[in-house]
C-alpha cells in the first residue's frame, strides 16, 4: 500500500472512527485510547500514542495516517502576539491560518478551502480564484498545530472559520470538523463566517449543535453588494436577510454581521443608517472591519481614516445596532488570510477578471466595543 491509499483517521467523524477502528483493534478500550490521543491531544503520529503496544502502533501505521498540513512559514509575532502560519498540503496547495492570543482566550483563524470561487473584489483569496475543499484532517491540522505550538489549553481556545475559502461551500467536511472540535471546545466558542450561501445557512440551522454564525454583508444595499460580492447575484441580500431572520439563534448569542469598510464606498453615515435598518430586529451585532490593503487589490479600495470609522460606528449605535470595530494589528504581519500566500504566488492566467484580491478574515485585532457594550 502506498502512502496515498492510507485513510487519514482525522477525516473520519467520531462515530465513523469508532466503527473503523473496532474492526481491527481490540479490546475496545484501545479504540477509546486512540480516539483520545487524536481528539483530545491532536497527535499526528501513531508513535506518539505511548500507552499503545508497539505492534498495534505499527499495525495502525500500515493502514492509516494521521497526517497534518506542514508549516512552511510563520510570521514573527506582531505587537499583540498574533502570528500567521503558511501551510503546505499534501498536493502542494498552500493555505493560511492565524494565531490570535487575547487576554482571556486565544483564537485560531482557519482556512476551509485552498482558494475561493466567490470572488469578492476586496479579497485576496477571491482574487487568486477557486481552490479545492479542505478535508477535515487539513482543517483540524491547522487547529491542532497552532494550539500545540503555543500550548494553549483547550478551554482557552476559540476556532473561527474566517480564513481562506467559503466554509459553507465545503459543508460536509465542515460538519465533520466541527463534530471533532466539539470534543474539546464548546460550540459557542466556534464561529463560521460565510459570504451568505443561503442553502448553507439553512443547513447550519438544522444542525443539532450549531457554531456561532458570522455573515459578510459588506454593503447596505443589493446593488453595491452585487458589485463587490459577485455570488450575491445568486443569493440576493433580501433573501439572505430572510434566512437570517428564520435562523435559530441560541439564547445569549448574536449573529455577527461583518462589514468591510471601504473609504468613500460604503462608509457614509447614510450607509450606517441603512445597515442598521436592514438588520433591525435580528439578534445581531455588526463587526465593522476596516479594509485591509494589498497590492493585488484594486487601487481605489482604501481603508477609511479613524474618524470615518468612528462616525460610521456611532451612527450604527445611534440607530440601535450593537457594534464592534476591528482595529487591525494584522497589517503589521501582512494580515488577512491569503495575503501571505499572495506575496509569492502568481495569479494563474485568466483566473478571474473582476480584479479582487484576497481577503482576510482574520485580522488580528482586538475588537473595540461601541455604545452600550463599550
Ligand atoms: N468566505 C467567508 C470567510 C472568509 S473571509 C466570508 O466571506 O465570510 C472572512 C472575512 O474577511 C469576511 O468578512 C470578508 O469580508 C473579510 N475580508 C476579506 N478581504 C478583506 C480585506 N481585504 N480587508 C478586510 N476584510 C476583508
Ligand atoms: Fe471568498 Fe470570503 Fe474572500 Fe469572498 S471574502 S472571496 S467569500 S474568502
Amino acid at each position: 500500500m502506498t502512502n496515498n491509499e492510507r485513510v487519514n483517521l482525522y477525516d473520519l467523524a467520531p462515530a465513523q472512527l469508532q466503527a473503523t477502528l473496532s474492526e481491527i483493534v481490540s479490546p475496545p478500550f484501545r479504540v477509546k485510547q486512540i480516539a483520545e490521543w487524536m481528539h483530545s491531544r491532536g497527535v499526528d503520529s501513531f508513535d506518539a500514542m505511548s500507552n499503545l503496544p508497539k505492534e498495534l502502533r505499527a499495525h495502525l501505521a500500515e493502514r492509516y495516517t494521521l497526517e497534518f498540513p506542514q508549516v512552511v512559514e510563520r510570521t514573527p509575532p506582531a505587537s499583540d502576539g498574533s502570528q500567521k502560519y503558511l501551510f503546505v498540503l499534501g498536493d502542494g496547495n498552500r493555505i493560511e491560518s492565524v494565531y490570535m492570543p487575547m487576554r482571556d482566550r486565544t483564537s485560531v483563524c482557519l482556512s476551509s478551502q485552498a482558494g475561493c470561487a466567490v470572488g469578492c473584489t476586496f479579497c485576496v483569496t477571491g482574487f487568486f480564484g477557486a481552490g479545492r475543499n479542505l478535508t477535515p484532517s487539513e482543517m483540524l491540522g491547522q487547529f491542532f498545530t497552532v494550539q500545540r505550538e503555543h500550548q494553549v489549553p483547550f478551554e482557552m481556545m476559540n476556532a473561527v472559520f474566517m480564513g481562506m475559502g467559503e466554509p459553507l461551500l465545503n459543508f460536509d467536511h465542515l460538519v465533520t470538523t466541527l463534530d471533532i472540535l466539539y470534543m474539546n471546545i464548546a460550540a459557542k466558542r466556534i464561529t463560521v463566517s460565510t459570504s451568505g450561501i443561503i442553502p448553507g445557512v439553512d443547513a447550519l440551522a438544522k444542525l443539532e449543535r450549531r457554531p456561532n454564525l458570522a455573515v459578510s454583508i459588506n454593503a447596505p444595499d443589493r446593488k453595491r453588494r452585487e458589485e463587490i460580492m459577485p455570488i450575491t447575484k445568486k443569493y440576493p441580500l433580501d433573501e439572505l436577510i430572510a434566512a437570517l431572520r428564520r435562523y435559530p439563534t441560541e439564547k445569549g448569542r448574536e449573529i455577527t454581521i461583518e462589514y468591510v469598510l471601504l473609504a468613500g464606498y460604503n462608509d457614509s453615515k447614510a450607509d450606517a443608517v441603512a445597515l442598521a435598518r436592514l438588520i433591525r430586529g435580528l439578534s445581531a451585532k455588526v463587526n465593522a472591519i476596516p479594509f485591509n490593503e494589498d497590492p493585488n487589490l484594486p487601487r481605489w479600495m482604501q481603508r477609511p481614516d479613524d474618524e470615518a470609522i468612528d462616525a460610521f460606528a456611532d451612527a450604527l449605535v445611534r440607530n440601535g445596532a450593537h457594534v464592534t470595530v476591528r482595529r487591525s494589528k494584522g497589517r503589521e504581519i501582512a494580515a488577512a488570510c491569503g495575503q501571505l500566500r499572495g506575496k509569492t504566488e502568481r495569479k494563474r492566467p485568466q483566473r478571474r477578471v473582476n480584479g479582487a484580491v484576497r481577503v482576510e478574515p482574520a485580522e488580528i485585532e482586538r475588537d473595540l466595543m461601541y455604545g452600550e457594550r463599550r
